[in-house]
């Protein structure tokens, strides 16, 4: 047993450290202000390689899918990410793991070809369109319709809450080609953002992640050629699950960047300010908050690497990818709390960090399934 990152891994962690501290700090606060996420933060990821952790040498990978270590990597550097600017933290999350992993994993050699090694370049961007008005938790309850045409399928339907849609190039969209089996009904197809048909509707107001564009995608007669059809009629809703496993360690990996960014800005806080003559960290109230949320974070990123060393290692990582986010996302939303009441009435001005990171930290036990939904796999998969 060996809970150091290797050499490929730490050298990683540094790139990653060194861009989000000097490339992503100076203009996350403006992201957040201006809800506009910076598109040369993304290109400078592909410059770095990072856009390129989940997708196969072959296809312009980094190496770490190769060497078994995808996830793994992913991990370490949305963490890095996450912990300066949650973002760039999803938008790179979505990318890698709803979009690169699932083509990588689901695609055929045409396909991976076409999309794979702008993906890994940085110079496309992917993302996912599974959520509806109806279909939330119940994801199986898909409206969106795909209607066989010839050799293609028309596509029509409205996707809510799309990561990244605005100014993504790419879309893996689920679609109903059956309306006769609820989830074997549900086909995943490769759509381009510039193809005929697709729009970008209202983008969502946010409390949190406001850097990240989050959108409606409507589909109007969008015709799709079969030759994007992935994995065959009826796959989708297998391909959902199992992506969202992946996605889920990736949002895991979110929460501990958060999380420590918390825990870590309360510490300096909390040695610098002064109350009674001495600084607040002396306090004992403040030290228990401090030293619970170091824990839990620290928990959090061992149930994220186990969760993703098993991934990697294409052992079943269902349950533990539901418990590491779903233990993650709690840890960090009371550690963000936590940072909030250390910081006292400073930690309520948008002049501190730490008010961004609240409200961020928030996301984490929505998206790619509910807290609720977290317990519900993991009780499943207790009861066998
Ligand atoms: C910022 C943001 C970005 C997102 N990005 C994407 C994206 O890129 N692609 C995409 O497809 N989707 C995306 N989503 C959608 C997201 O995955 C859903 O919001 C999430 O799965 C919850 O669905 P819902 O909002 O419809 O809530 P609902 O399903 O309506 O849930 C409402 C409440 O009911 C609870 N509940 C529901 N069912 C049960 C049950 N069986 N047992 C107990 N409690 C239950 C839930 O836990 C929750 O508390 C995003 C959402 C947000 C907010």
């Amino acid at each position: 047993m060996d809970f150091t990152l290797n050499e490929e891994l730490s050298l990683l962690q540094k790139t990653a450290r060194e861009f989000a501290e000097g490339e992503v700090r100076p203009v996350a606060r403006k992201m957040d202000h201006e809800e506009k996420f910076d598109r040369r933060i993304f290109a400078r990821m592909g410059e770095l390689g990072l856009t390129a952790l989940t997708i196969p040498e072959k296809f312009g990978g980094a190496g770490f899918y190769d060497n078994k270590m995808a996830n793994q990597a992913a991990s370490v550097v949305l963490e890095e990410i996450n912990r300066v600017c949650a973002s760039t933290g999803v938008t790179l999350s979505v990318h890698m793991s709803l979009f690169s992993s699932l083509l990588t994993k689901w695609g055929n050699d045409e396909q991976k070809q076409r999309f794979l090694p702008k993906m890994a370049a940085g110079e496309w961007m992917g993302a996912y369109c599974l959520s509806e008005a109806g279909a939330g938790s119940d994801a199986g309850a898909q409206a969106c319709e795909a209607l066989k045409d010839g050799s293609d399928y028309v596509l029509n339907g409205a996707k809510l809450w799309i990561t990244s849609a605005e100014y993504a190039d790419a879309f893996v969209v689920m679609a109903r080609t059956s309306k006769e089996h609820k989830t074997k009904g549900i086909t995943a197809f490769l759509v381009e953002a510039d193809r005929k048909g697709v729009k970008i509707g209202k983008k969502e107001k946010k409390m949190g992640i406001r850097g990240s564009a989050t959108c409606e995608v409507l589909l109007e007669d969008c015709r799709v050629p079969a030759v994007n059809l992935l994995a065959g009629e009826g796959k989708g809703f297998t391909i959902a699950l199992d992506t969202l496993d992946g996605g889920r360690i990736g949002i895991a990996a979110q929460a501990v960047g958060i999380g420590r960014a918390c825990v870590e800005e309360a510490l300096e806080y909390s040695k610098k300010r002064e109350q009674f003559g001495q600084p607040i960290g002396n306090f004992q109230a403040v030290q228990w908050m401090l030293a619970d949320n170091a824990t839990r974070i620290d928990a959090s990123r061992l149930l994220v690497h186990r969760a993703a060393w098993n991934r990697d290692n294409g052992i079943s990582c269902v349950k533990e990818a539901a418990m590491a986010k779903l233990f993650a996302s709690e840890a960090c939303n009371k550690a963000a709390k936590d940072a909030v009441q250390i910081f006292g009435g400073n930690g309520y001005s948008k002049e501190y960090d730490v008010e961004r990171f609240f409200r961020d930290a928030r996301i984490t036990q929505i998206y790619e399934g509910t807290s609720e939904v977290q317990r519900i796999v993991i009780a499943r998969a207790l009861a066998g």
